[in-house]
């Protein structure tokens, strides 16, 4: 039998992380307030749904070169705190302010998409799994 299960985000258990269930909802696409108005059919502009999240998120796909550069230039490995303080440092200026809001489970919504694409990156073997709570190149 394994041993207690480990959050895939944040390396907690389980049983103690945030993420629980059920699973979080999938970071935003562009938003719509940016792409080109089409002429022809008329466009209808709703109000904002009711829970009015700005939608400005960094996507995950975004941190992940810097997440490597991040890694690189630790010498493959990092302490996910010191890690996240080292690319929120390189990745300031891209940062937005709902970027830096909170998710409903409490969380800083970059170290989410950041966690997210650590998961991607050790998907594509460009990181691996080790201990909890480091992150390391693959
Ligand atoms: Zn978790």
């Amino acid at each position: 039998m394994s041993a207690e299960d480990y959050c895939d985000l944040c390396d907690l258990p389980k049983s103690q992380c945030i993420h629980g269930n059920p699973p979080a909802p999938p970071p935003p696409r562009a938003t719509a307030r940016t792409a080109t108005p089409r002429a022809g059919r008329p466009v209808v502009k709703k109000a904002a749904p009711s829970r009015s999240v700005p939608r400005k998120w960094t996507p995950p796909e975004a941190f992940r070169p810097d997440i490597v550069a991040v890694l690189e230039e630790a010498g493959g490995q990092l302490e996910q705190e010191e890690l996240f303080r080292a690319l929120e440092d390189r990745m300031a200026e891209r940062l937005t302010e709902a970027d830096h809001q909170t998710t409903p489970e409490g969380e800083l919504r970059w170290r989410y998409a950041a966690r997210r694409a650590r998961q991607a990156l050790i998907a594509d073997g460009e990181m691996t799994k080790g201990r909890p709570g480091v992150w390391s190149l693959g």
